[in-house]
């Protein structure tokens, strides 16, 4: 447990995770109402840290009054049902149809992606791991409900001065905490120090809508952090940091270099899948993470595609991509 900014009453506990992530920052505020943000995975490791690190704050789990889930991901709700009874649950709606476990929503979810890997030339092995991944890790997301909702800007109940705002990128029901007063942003895995936050790919909650291009919506979030007059970023992964703005710029250069790079490795050789670029640029982990590295491809070519660098054809039910001269 980490004493962070004392006159608002912020702690960090830092929680075993079995993911590939490694551990994770929950935080707990002192404030008007006593809040966790973020739960750590549903695990009993995680939950006999918590506890013990709850008791050196002499706080008991069924003291908290409300629970703030920065965004859906296992790593972050997977232990919200221990305290859905007693506390009030706030975060994005979009945290909804995955706390409640919505079949026809995960349903739609699986064909989402069949479709995506038939059409990114994804072999049909590496498709069945994919949806197979996803079941597993759903397994750690906790069943429950919110019982508040929080939009862009909005103030959060309980917490005089803190707002929170939405940050799609990462995950489409990301929100960060914002403290007016201080500057000091509770970031979950919006923007992280040592490592890049992936624009994972995500289907759309209407399926009528076509898919979110998430590398796009992940560079506006990171745009809208340097509006924001920032002191200290509390991440949900790693060490707290300050200075965002440099990140960002740094982490906005890195898409950029590896979309040119995806450029170059598409002009050399057109007519490539996705799959295909993915194979190329990740020859080491392309089968083991066929999902995060897909996502990371995918994101690449939205950019390529945005900035009008590249072109998108139809090859029988796949889609290939081709270099503007
Ligand atoms: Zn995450």
């Amino acid at each position: 447990m980490v004493k962070l900014a004392s006159e608002k009453g912020i702690y960090r506990i830092t929680l075993p995770t079995p993911f590939l992530v490694g551990p994770v920052n929950v935080y707990i505020i002192k404030g008007d109402t006593l809040t966790l943000v973020d739960t750590g995975p549903g695990t009993d490791e995680a939950w006999a840290v918590l506890k013990k690190e709850l008791t050196s704050l002499g706080i008991d789990p069924e003291d908290i009054e409300q629970v703030i889930i920065t965004h859906h991901h296992p790593d972050h709700t997977g232990m919200v049902h221990k305290f859905f009874r007693k506390a009030r649950i706030l975060g994005h709606w979009k945290n909804e149809p995955w706390l409640q476990k919505d079949q026809h929503f995960l349903a739609e979810v699986r064909s989402f992606f069949q479709s995506l890997s038939r059409t990114a030339g994804v072999p049909d092995v590496l498709t069945e791991k994919i949806i197979q991944n996803q079941a597993a890790y759903q397994k750690y997301i906790s069943t429950a409900s919110l019982t508040y909702r929080l939009n862009n800007g909005d103030s959060v109940p309980g917490l005089p001065g803190w707002r929170s705002y939405e940050v799609p990128g990462h995950a489409q029901s990301h929100i960060i905490l914002y403290e007016e007063q201080t500057g000091i942003i509770i970031g979950g895995d919006h923007l992280l120090a040592h490592i890049s936050s992936n624009a994972i790919i995500e289907a759309p909650y209407n399926n009528k809508d076509s898919r979110p291009r998430t590398l796009l919506q992940y560079r506006e979030s990171l745009l809208l952090c340097t509006e924001l007059p920032v002191s200290m970023v509390y991440p949900g992964h790693g060490d707290s940091f300050d200075k965002p703005h440099a990140l960002i710029e740094k982490r906005l250069n890195e898409q950029n270099n590896r979309a040119e790079y995806i450029y170059h490795m598409i002009k050399d050789n057109p007519g490539k899948t996705a799959f295909a670029v993915s194979k190329e640029l990740f020859p080491r982990v392309y089968q083991k993470q066929p999902d995060l590295t897909l996502s990371e491809v995918i994101g690449h070519l939205d950019l390529l595609l945005v900035h009008g660098r590249i072109k998108e054809d139809c090859f029988g039910d796949q889609i290939i991509y081709s270099n503007y001269e």
